[in-house]
């Protein structure tokens, strides 16, 4: 069986060194084959992002270019129906195949509404589910819904090394480097006129800059 290929979902308004340090320490973590960056297109679980979805793909295609193990798959932006990880990882399984274990990134925060997003026990049928600690979002049973809690502890594997044996139905935790990095602070900062450097790349500052984005509306 090939190395995994993780999927990496999400908002990215903007990506930040917090999804930078959870996909690459993943690669070790996890013995990936690569992480192929999802930015949602339309996401259903939350409000309406502040940019575009041309604007937030080019802002993960700065910050990820020059990593060989990083793809980028612009679908979900691309799509005019909303972003269903469960659809994302049906499409995946054609273009893919049956057998190669997918694997899918999600921190701690995100896991733990997991019970609330579309067909979410199906998904754990198309593929893994890795989960990184966050600051402040704790990954333990008991501070999961009771559905979701059930699932993680029938479906939670003692390390890594049980991603390759499946193509997925699994369930990982893994402690990455803790940064209190968020989305949202960094919008807060630059909608105040605050420097936001050192906590996201430069190439995409200069990006937000150029673009006038995330100012004060
Ligand atoms: P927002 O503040 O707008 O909600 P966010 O910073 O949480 O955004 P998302 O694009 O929503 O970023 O997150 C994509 C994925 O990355 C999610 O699975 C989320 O849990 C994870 N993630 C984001 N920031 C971190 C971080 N600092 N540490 C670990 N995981 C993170």
């Amino acid at each position: 069986m090939s190395e995994p290929l993780a999927i990496f979902g999400g908002t990215f308004d903007p990506v930040h060194f917090g999804h930078l340090r959870l996909a690459e320490e993943s690669i070790a973590h996890l013995g990936l084959g690569g992480v192929r960056w999802l930015p949602a297109g339309n996401p259903p679980h939350r409000g309406v992002p502040q940019v575009t979805g041309e604007q937030r793909l080019a802002m993960v295609r700065l910050a990820t270019a020059g990593n060989l193990r990083f793809t980028v798959d612009a679908a979900e932006v691309e799509a005019s129906a909303p972003s269903y990880t469960v659809h994302t990882l049906e499409r995946l399984r054609c273009e893919l195949g049956g057998v190669r274990p997918l694997v899918l990134l999600v921190g701690a925060d995100a896991f733990a509404g997991l019970a609330g997003w579309h067909r979410w026990r199906d998904i754990l049928e198309l593929a893994h589910i890795a989960v990184s600690h966050r600051p402040g979002f704790p990954v333990e049973a008991a501070s999961l819904p009771a559905e979701l809690a059930a699932v993680f502890q029938q479906r939670r594997l003692a390390d890594a090394s049980g991603l390759c044996s499946a193509p997925g139905g699994g369930i990982v935790t893994f402690a990455m480097t803790q940064l209190a990095i968020s989305a949202t602070q960094i919008r807060k900062l630059l909608a105040n006129g605050l420097s936001a450097r050192y906590l996201l790349p430069d190439a995409v500052l200069d990006y937000i800059r150029a673009h006038s984005l995330y100012r004060n509306p």
